[in-house]
């Protein structure tokens, strides 16, 4: 028989879970459009809005506030859009900020053209230098509105961004907030008042659900951006074509187990200190001439699951095929859909060289990572590492 891979590669995407596969699985048995007024329309119909008042639960907002969209990247592309429309009519947006290490997804600017972008740093913490933000948004000549773009957690190294301060600062000189929520949902308690965010992104593979689906949660139904895909009413007349009721449906009860286990997340973070522990000194032992060690963000507050670190001098493209064949899937910085590595710019942005953010492994672990597995990382890394000259 083959032996169990471990599989610590959650960031990237994590395993259905039994709760969303039986909800998507039942869901696929349904004969019917949920537009179709029918009893087999109205049953989709059913699906799907239990599922938004579940996705709605989750970041704290009202059932109406969600728009569904088939994950992250399209809900990032709709409301990344350089038109709204509130209540007074419609505001155009001059510019957008994003900061350095948001996902690529949200870096390539959304519907406004590239000269109206600009990115905002971080430090070599991996946090969003807020005081730079300040700086660019004061030195604006013009008073017309303007879209900030930040992440709550990054992908990466799992920091965990001053969002709502971001939110203050955007909001004191006219402008509007897009936060993607993606690696924070399921981890950290989300409360979208809270984090004075206009615009939230969330995907459901992350946390469980099903690949394909995902969600725009807008503060208010009320101020929305423009429709990207434009035909048929649904999603509120902001995501026309026809709802992928399954998938919705698995992503809804993927948010219901989310927001039980956010507990046993939180205290994830003694299997990740007593982790990071040994692997320093797996890595200090190698690290005895001249290669240094880093664990990326340690010093800031970071999510209990992830684990980004480098040691100089290790291509992180040979060690992930070594542990590979070892049975053990870890990422390099973030996947990317290529198949190939990239260097990370999240590192870069963070001030690293091309070496060390070369040698970045993530390991993002899960609700149902046992100690055990870590062990078995940390031999595999162990072995690795003796077997290199
Ligand atoms: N934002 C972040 C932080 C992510 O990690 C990802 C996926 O890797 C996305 C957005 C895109 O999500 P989706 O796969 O649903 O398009």
């Amino acid at each position: 028989m083959s032996k169990q891979r471990i599989y610590l590669d959650y960031n990237a995407s994590a395993p259905l879970i039994d709760e969303a596969r039986l909800a998507l699985l039942s869901a696929l048995d349904l004969t019917a459009n949920a537009s179709s007024v029918h009893g087999n329309g109205r049953a989709a119909r059913a699906i799907i809005e239990k599922a938004r008042v579940n996705v709605a639960k989750l970041v704290g907002t009202h059932a109406d506030n969600v728009v569904f969209t088939s994950g992250a990247t399209e809900a990032a592309q709709l409301a990344i859009s350089p038109i709204l429309s509130g209540k007074n009519g419609q505001i155009e947006l001059q510019d957008l900020y994003v900061s350095a290490i948001e996902h690529p997804c949200v870096l390539a600017g959304g519907r406004f053209d590239q000269s109206r972008q600009t990115i905002f740093p971080v430090n070599s913490r991996g946090l969003v230098d807020v005081d730079a933000l300040q700086q660019i948004l004061a030195q604006r000549q013009k008073d017309a509105p303007f879209l900030v773009c930040l992440m709550l957690a990054n992908n990466e190294t799992g920091v965990i961004q001053p969002v709502a301060e971001v939110a203050s600062i955007a909001r004191q000189f006219g402008g509007y907030l897009l936060v993607d929520a993606v690696q924070a949902a399921g981890r950290l308690p989300i409360d979208m008042a809270e984090l004075n965010a206009d615009f939230l992104i969330l995907s459901s593979h992350k946390i469980g659900g099903p690949q394909g689906a995902g969600a725009l949660v807008l503060a208010d139904k009320s101020f929305k951006p423009q429709p990207l895909l434009k035909g048929g009413g649904q999603e509120f007349h902001l995501r026309a074509g026809t709802e992928n009721t399954a998938a919705i449906a698995g992503f809804g009860a993927a948010c219901v187990v989310a927001v039980e286990r956010l507990d046993h997340m939180r205290k994830m973070i003694y299997i990740r200190d007593a982790f990071e522990e040994k692997l320093i000194d797996i890595c200090r032992q190698k690290n005895n001439s001249h290669r240094s060690f880093e664990i990326f963000g340690a010093d800031a507050e970071r999510l209990a699951n992830t684990t980004c670190f480098s040691l100089c001098g290790i291509n992180a493209e040979t060690a992930l095929i070594s542990l590979d064949l070892d049975g053990i899937s870890v990422s390099s910085g973030s996947a990317c859909s290529s198949g190939k590595v990239e260097r990370s710019h999240v590192l870069k942005a963070m001030g690293r060289d091309d070496e060390i953010a070369g040698a970045a492994i993530r390991v993002s672990t899960g609700w149902d990572t046992r100690p055990e597995e870590l062990e078995l990382f940390l031999e595999a890394w162990s072995s690795y590492l003796k077997r290199l000259v």
